[in-house]
């Protein structure tokens, strides 16, 4: 049981396999697949599958497992998306003023072009 967890969210249905993604690496803790609407050439979303709201709530739940494969598996889609080098940005979203809209924990990897300043002020 996971508080707080909405079970109809657009990763949830994802993850159980009721809408299609563009899968990039899939393990047993967890998933990375392309963007729907991409910010920028590279925009690939990687997932942990268990229940987790954010980052805040995979720090205070998550198993050393999954927090390593999680961890790891961004590695991994950076190489695999070939941003490694120039450099790309990592960057989760949390909660309302964090400007999260899916209530799954998703790291974003965003590169292929400079991008920029981090924030707008
Ligand atoms: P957030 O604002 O929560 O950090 O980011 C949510 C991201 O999920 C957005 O970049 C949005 O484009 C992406 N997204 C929303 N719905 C879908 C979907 O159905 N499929 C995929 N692949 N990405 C989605």
């Amino acid at each position: 049981m996971s508080v707080g967890y909405d079970d109809n969210n657009i990763f949830a249905k994802i993850l159980r396999g009721e809408i299609p993604c563009k899968k990039v690496h899939e393990d047993e803790h967890t998933l990375a697949f392309e963007d729907i609407a991409p910010a920028a050439p590279v925009h690939t979303l990687v997932i942990p599958k268990g229940k987790y709201v954010s980052v805040t709530d995979f720090a205070a739940r998550a198993s050393d497992a999954e927090i390593g494969a999680l961890i790891r598996a961004i590695g991994k889609v950076a190489a695999l998306k070939g941003v490694e080098d120039p450099g790309y940005r990592l960057l989760s979203n949390i909660g309302r003023e964090g400007g999260q809209v899916v209530p799954h924990l998703h790291f974003h990897i965003l590169g292929g072009r400079a991008l920029g300043p981090m924030l707008v002020k």
